[in-house]
């Protein structure tokens, strides 16, 4: 059995979904603080009787033990606050949130002799780079208190493993995206602030305008450079991490991106060739602790677990716009 913190969310739910596909059988841990209980009934509609939903709190630790009640073989952490923006506001949340929620995590993991962990780091924890691609041995310096407490865990990661013997797979994600191929599941953040998303939901009546974020950066078309990478190839890099650590493999970290850069204007113009819509955009300043650009190199992962991202950005924004259709629907039919 394998326990998924945060299989509510964006890519925990994704996981779970890619989990069950194997014929794992899988214990999600949420407080639908930011997941939603449709996905729950989406997962438990596909996964039946293998899939089993605790909700509760990672400062709880009674309600975290409660996860425990089946042999847990290893676990996969997703559950965390993730908005660099509102991290910069309220660090108390952040770093309760996710250091002390974490320790905790650890902490009944150790209590029931679990030992196995893949952890849901982030690119953010390596701050402004010095060079892109980004490999594994550049500098962790993050900007923001969202990346800190992610580095923050990754320390405690490696300090458990030393004196606990407890093995993790840390895997710092570049910028993900798209959703589910079979429009089961997809991205639902509220509010919205990702890219992708926010360019498709301006496309909907009653949409925003969208706005970039600074058109002054020294890139090719003055707009951001980021890596994205398709939600179905991240899980499968978690299924991966997940294989290694049941295997025996040791403690370890990777970057999990494609290689490649897209500017915020190439990612909307493809949105507005996917879509066939015509999208106003404005320009606006730049938001604040927006690195340049992020690139990953994905080499230690390709090499070592043996993962190949193959979807391209198009294939995400596909289904992402699939998925942002539905849900619309379904919000317009909520609200009537
Ligand atoms: N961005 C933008 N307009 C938006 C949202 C994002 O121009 O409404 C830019 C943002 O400045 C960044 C890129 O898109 O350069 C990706 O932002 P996102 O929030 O999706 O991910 P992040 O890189 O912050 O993890």
């Amino acid at each position: 059995m394998i326990l998924v913190t945060g299989g509510a969310g964006y890519i925990g739910s994704h996981c779970v979904l890619a989990l069950l596909e194997k014929g794992y059988e899988v214990v999600v841990f949420d407080n639908l603080s930011t997941g939603h209980i449709e996905t729950i009934n989406k997962l438990s509609s596909i996964g039946q009787n293998k899939l089993h939903f605790v909700k509760g709190n990672l400062l709880n630790p009674n309600e975290i033990n409660n996860a425990f009640c089946s042999k847990i073989d290893a676990v996969i952490h997703f559950a965390a606050l993730s908005q660099v923006g509102e991290s910069v506001a309220n660090p108390d949340r952040y770093y309760r949130n996710n250091v002390i929620g974490t320790l905790n995590l650890l902490d009944i993991m150790r209590r029931n002799n679990v030992n196995k962990i893949v952890f849901s780091s982030t690119a953010a924890t390596y701050g402004e780079p010095k060079y892109v691609p980004i490999d594994e041995t550049h500098p962790q310096k993050p900007i923001n208190p969202y990346g800190k407490t992610k580095l923050a865990i990754e320390g405690i990661m490696e300090d458990y493993d030393r004196a606990y013997n407890v093995k993790s797979v840390r895997l710092r994600y570049f910028n993900v995206a798209g959703a589910d191929s079979k429009t089961r599941i997809g991205e639902w953040h509220d509010p919205e602030t990702h890219l992708i998303p926010k360019i498709l939901k301006s496309t909907f009546q009653g949409g925003e305008p969208f706005k970039i974020y600074g058109t002054d950066y020294d890139t090719k078309d003055g707009t951001c450079v980021r890596d994205y990478v398709n939600v179905e190839d991240l899980v499968q890099a978690h299924i991966l991490a997940l294989e290694y650590l049941l295997k025996g493999g040791n403690t370890d970290f990777f970057n999990l991106g494609t290689k490649e850069g897209c500017t915020v204007k190439e990612v909307f113009e493809l949105c507005k060739e996917i879509t066939g819509q015509k999208i106003s955009v404005n320009n606006i300043n730049r938001r604040e602790g927006d690195p340049t650009q992020l690139v990953a190199d994905n080499s230690k992962a390709k090499e070592i677990l043996k993962w190949t991202p193959e979807k391209t950005l198009r294939d995400s924004i596909k289904t992402a716009y699939e998925w942002e259709k539905c849900l619309d629907k379904t919000i317009k039919e909520a609200n009537r």
